[in-house]
């Protein structure tokens, strides 16, 4: 069950409702930087299509879509310097991934040694 909420604040960032700080813009598209960066480096990925979670656009988007996301994020991942130290590239899902903001995005987090993936609760 995937229902799209189009009142999200990313839903407005690509109706140009809110403004962003653009990394890159493609057809199906769009990185920015986040408003609280957890590390030097810290873009969010997001497809231009309606989706909630990465398994919703895994699942469901287009092979267009899929390869212009995925090949975006590379592109970022050059631009922003972080090939040669590493970085690390996650997408928080639904209420145990504790994702805030309803539409699919991945983090891009790098310039620095990000600590252990998770931690205790
Ligand atoms: P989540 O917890 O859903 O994985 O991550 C949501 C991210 O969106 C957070 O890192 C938060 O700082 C970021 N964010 C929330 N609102 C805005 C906004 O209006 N603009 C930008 N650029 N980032 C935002």
């Amino acid at each position: 069950m995937h229902d799209y909420d189009d009142q999200n604040i990313f839903a407005k960032i690509l109706r140009g409702e809110i403004p962003n700080s653009t990394v890159i813009e493609t057809t199906h598209t769009l990185a920015f930087r986040d408003i609280n960066p957890q590390a030097p480096v810290h873009v969010l990925v997001i497809p231009k299509g309606p989706y909630v979670s990465y398994d919703h656009f895994a699942g469901a988007a287009s092979d267009e879509e899929i390869l212009d996301f995925n090949r975006t994020a590379a592109k970022i991942c050059e631009m922003e310097n972080v090939q040669e130290n590493g970085f690390r590239a996650i997408s928080n899902t639904g209420t145990h991934g504790m994702q805030d903001v309803p539409h699919y995005h991945l983090h891009i987090l790098g310039g620095r040694v990000m600590g252990p993936m998770t931690v205790p609760v």
